[in-house]
């Protein structure tokens, strides 16, 4: 649990990832290199003093260091995109998840874009990501239960008849990236873990338009859907207190 002077100096953390979030949204179109967009980050992360969370994450299910700054998903990639030497093409979706540290303490978010084009099916996905996030942020009040935010996100993945892939979701944050408690993407309401003031974690959902069952690209890293279909993945940390819940990484 974090106190609420932590909690405060979480904040710039928070503030920076949103800050350079809405710079990389700002910057994608149809054309950039996805590299582009890693350097864009890593140059904000350098004017910050910032730390990258990424670039030498290397967990069990990792080939090898990440060595970006930044993951960028386009299309059938859902997850951990490792950038690459490619240029959007028109209606491309692309997630951007981004973490790093400042002042010692982290702040993890991610959104989802089309550039040029959009499929109105693209549009409807990132905008269900989008409310199953506000539905899992609405349910991280003290008193409630994990489960209740997790309820909250497969529900409104299941209004849409679609699967949830509970490999990966959310996660505690603070001095470091993850840590407890995991915040499944899909749950019982009234189970699991118990939410008090102080509690900071990230809620990331993600889903897929058809399959929920993904594979690792040959990059090592880089998570597809098994049938092409395109996903999106949307995330912010926040923090419960006495009030309600804090979006840290809330943009403006
Ligand atoms: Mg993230």
């Amino acid at each position: 649990m974090r106190t609420p002077a932590e909690i405060e100096a979480m904040r710039p953390a928070g503030k920076f990832v949103a800050e350079v979030l809405t710079a990389l949204a700002a910057a994608s179109d149809v054309g950039v290199n996805l590299l582009e967009l890693d350097a864009l980050a890593h140059r904000m992360i350098r004017e910050r003093g910032a730390e990258s969370c990424y670039i030498d994450y290397h967990p069990s299910f990792g080939a090898m260091p990440f060595g970006k700054v930044l993951c960028t998903s386009v299309n059938d990639a859902a997850l951990h995109g490792l950038p690459f030497d490619y240029e959007l093409q028109d209606g491309d979706l692309v997630s951007l998840d981004f973490a790093a540290s400042v002042d010692g303490w982290v702040a993890d978010s991610a959104l989802s874009l089309v550039v040029g084009t959009p499929r109105q099916e693209d549009l409807d996905l990132i905008e269900l990501v989008e409310t199953a996030l506000k539905a899992g942020i609405a349910a991280a009040v003290a008193g409630n239960k994990m489960g209740d935010v997790s309820a909250a996100i497969g529900a409104v993945a299941r209004s849409a008849g679609l699967g949830i892939n509970t490999d990966f979701g959310g996660h505690g944050v603070g001095h470091t990236m993850h840590g407890d408690p995991h915040v499944p993407n899909d749950g019982r309401a009234g189970r699991g873990y118990p939410l008090k003031p102080g509690l900071v974690f990230a809620i990331e959902p993600w889903f897929m338009l058809g399959t929920d069952e993904i594979y690792t690209d040959p990059d090592g890293w880089t998570l597809r859907s098994v049938d092409g279909s395109r996903a999106a993945h949307v995330e912010h940390t926040i923090a419960i207190t006495k009030s309600g819940p804090i979006v840290l990484t809330a943009r403006d």
